[in-house]
């Protein structure tokens, strides 16, 4: 990232919500600009399974939800997004993976940032053709000794590799999670749209060419929401501003 654009991030920070298919690439590059961004990726899905593997009540309502590949009710999502964005590290902005996944948990995010006198600056959304996230999941394997993730076509694993198939990425369950994910965008990237806060970016190409991608993307939407603050009155955002499509 260039010295300006840097220092333009520590002026405005990054609150956004990452979309993106299951296989699209959206775990990798989340992790990659938390951290080159120095601010907290929220995955209410890894969230989920911590309380699962702690046992709490809440972990212990979640499971049986989760193993069924349904959602968990929107109050309890909710509740822990608030929890989590209570902690001081939010306060340099995030990056929400997994949230919001419905319509009521975008409007209840949106309350929620409000009532922190702060808002969403970028929704971005990982843009794929479905064979290709068809291919990208159904050929990943793991291996489970290391939990290194492989590819056979584009990664391929070393012959010492004791590699698992996980159901997850198995063809008709890859099939179902990209239908329930259709359905999540239908809805999502209209709201976010109208909110003149949302960015395809095309997820097609190394993890580093679609990385600079959202990069730019970011910086973009950032600092056109930062002018619009400062002129909103003028509509600035709204002509400088996010596109949709
Ligand atoms: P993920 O790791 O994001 O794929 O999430 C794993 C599972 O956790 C999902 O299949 C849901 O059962 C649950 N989950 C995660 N995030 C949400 C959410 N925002 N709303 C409802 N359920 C969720």
């Amino acid at each position: 990232m260039s010295t300006s654009s840097t220092s333009a991030q520590s002026q405005h920070a990054v609150r956004m919500v990452l979309l993106g298919a299951p296989a699209s690439g959206k775990g990798t590059q989340g992790a990659t600009l938390a951290s080159s961004l120095g601010i907290p990726k929220i995955s209410t899905g890894d969230m989920l399974r911590a309380a699962r593997d702690a046992g709490t009540e809440l972990g212990q309502l979640a499971d049986g939800i989760m193993a069924a590949g349904k959602l968990v009710p929107d109050d309890l999502v909710i509740r822990l997004v608030d929890g989590r964005l209570s902690e001081p590290d939010t306060q340099s902005g995030f990056i929400l993976d997994g949230f919001p996944r419905t319509v009521p948990q975008a409007e209840a995010l949106d309350r929620l940032l409000e009532g922190r006198s702060v808002k969403l600056n970028a929704a971005l959304h990982i843009d794929l053709p479905r064979e290709l996230l068809m291919e990208r999941a159904t050929l990943r394997r793991t291996d489970v000794r290391t939990g290194q993730i492989y590819h056979l076509k584009y990664n391929p694993p070393p012959d010492s590799a004791e590699l698992v198939h996980r159901d997850d990425d198995r063809e008709e369950t890859v099939r179902k999670r990209l239908d329930a994910y259709d359905t999540m965008t239908a809805a999502l990237v209209p709201y976010y749209k109208g909110k003149k806060i949302l960015r395809h970016v095309d997820g097609v190409g190394t993890p580093r060419e679609v990385g600079e991608r959202i990069r730019r993307a970011i910086d973009e939407l950032v600092s056109a929401g930062a002018s619009s603050g400062a002129s909103a009155s003028r509509g600035a955002a709204a002509r400088g501003g996010a596109d949709g499509d």
